[in-house]
């Protein structure tokens, strides 16, 4: 069947495929593939610090970091909100990495985008189309996830209400959807990854903390991600997972991540792709 996504995302609507560049360098859609990896939320300086530090070392370029927290309960941990945004950004300049976070509340953009290098919408905010409008407006790029329960045509629709502000820097990111099936937090489908390829000139990375929910099962599918050409990958990581204020089940030790980048490194080049070089503190 024909895929309905909009003009302006489509295949057709450009002659190259899309490349969304960082000012660090890092990119999405290019030769190198797009490590970004952190904590499911900030918590605090040291552990935003230790963090940045370890995933910049094994070679990840973007500083992932929840500051607005979208969670199911309002009594769950909310988020540091401004004062988690600055340690971020702190944390992220000390040792060379961009920064994605997610935005909520279109009140927040400016502030939020004042910080940020990307501006991530989460899942649950994929159809919240004055947010899209407004990211669309920041002249930020935007991380735009996929939604709990959307179709592949739903999402393209929502990343053309950015596309259609005039912001050309749109990646998705598939992070699993709904199924019966509580084995998983959610249905990992990494076939939308060569699907897409075929039918939107955007990047496209894959986040297998929340598609999986389990942190054993993160570096199998972080490589058969990229070994299906994703453009890059997002992945949870903390000092020390058990004591997470949010996601720890499926967040990475650091001694994890090392693993994963390491073993990255032959599949990426298996399917004509590179990982970034590791940042030097600065
Ligand atoms: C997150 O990245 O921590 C997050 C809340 O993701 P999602 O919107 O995919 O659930
Ligand atoms: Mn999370």
């Amino acid at each position: 069947m024909p895929s309905r996504n909009g003009p302006l995302a489509h295949r057709t609507a450009r002659a190259e495929r899309t490349v969304v560049r960082l000012r660090n360098g890092a990119s999405f859609g290019g030769d190198a593939l797009a490590l970004c990896a952190g904590p499911c939320s900030v918590e605090s300086e040291s552990q935003i610090e230790q963090t940045a530090a370890v995933v910049a070392a094994a070679g990840a370029n973007v500083l992932r970091g929840g500051a607005f927290k979208p969670r199911t309960s309002p009594y769950s941990f909310q988020g540091l909100r401004y004062e988690g945004l600055r340690l971020l950004r702190a944390a992220a300049d000390r040792h060379g990495l961009a920064v994605v976070t997610e935005v909520l509340d279109p009140r927040d953009v400016e502030g939020v985008a004042a910080q940020a290098d990307m501006l991530q919408i989460g899942a649950r905010n994929m159809q919240n189309f004055p947010l899209l409008r407004e990211v669309g407006l920041s002249g930020r790029p935007v991380l735009l996830k996929r939604g709990l329960a959307a179709t592949v045509d739903e999402w393209l629709m929502a990343a053309e209400y950015v596309l259609l502000e005039g912001n050309e820097n749109v990646v998705l990111c598939e992070r699993g959807i709904r199924s019966y099936d509580p084995a998983t937090r959610n249905l990992l489908d990494l076939s939308v990854v060569p699907l897409l390829a075929a039918t939107t000139h955007l990047p496209v990375i894959v986040d297998p903390s929340h598609g999986t929910g389990l942190a054993s099962l993160v570096e199998s599918m972080s490589l058969a991600a990229v070994a299906a050409g994703a453009d890059g990958l997002l992945v949870e990581v903390h000092p020390e997972p058990a004591d997470a204020a949010s996601d720890g089940p499926q967040s990475l030790t650091f001694e994890q991540f090392r693993s994963l980048a390491g073993r990255l490194a032959d599949v990426a080049a298996a399917v004509g792709r590179r990982l970034p070089a590791p940042r030097l503190a600065v």
